[in-house]
């Protein structure tokens, strides 16, 4: 089975956060990498392109271990990410963590960009602060919906 390559593949992803320099590995996404393994691992009976990509994560960490990396091989392994990241999400309907908070963040920023506009006639002014409220304002609208079960209605607030 798969199994064996998954663990040897995060063997390899722990080595090279042990050996690469400390302001580098945060940017390898260690931990994402090893998610990504196990999600590709999980897909690759079923999916030649899942278990294209296994393939090639692997030998791409063999060139990565070892030696220096340079800002070109940092790039070239997020992009790598990237890739497999949006072909599980388009194939195998993953989303990714903090998928949904950009959404709602980038919701909440418009909303207090229009908000900021509007009540302040200042986008110098208004931008920080809408923004804010934007931000606040729709955590808030997200705990009603919570609240009330049910994601498409937005009740009136009432004092
Ligand atoms: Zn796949």
């Amino acid at each position: 089975m798969e199994s064996e390559r998954v663990k040897k593949l995060i063997t390899m992803l722990e080595e090279l956060r042990n050996t690469v320099d400390e302001h580098v590995a945060p940017k390898l996404e260690i931990d994402k990498c090893k998610r990504v393994v196990q999600r590709m691992s999980s897909f690759s009976d079923d999916c030649k392109d899942c278990y294209q990509y296994l393939v090639e994560f692997e030998e791409h960490l063999r060139q990565l271990s070892g030696e220096y990396l340079a800002e070109m091989d940092v790039k070239h392994h997020k992009q790598k990410l990237i890739n497999i990241s949006s072909h599980l999400q388009k194939q195998h309907k993953l989303v990714t963590s903090g998928y949904y908070l950009s959404i709602y963040m980038s919701i909440g920023t418009s909303l207090g960009v229009v908000f900021g506009l509007l009540i302040f006639d200042n986008i110098g002014l208004g931008l920080p602060l809408g923004i804010a409220m934007g931000v606040a304002n729709w955590g808030w609208i997200r705990c009603r919906c919570q609240e009330e079960g049910n994601g498409h209605v937005i009740h009136e607030h009432k004092d």
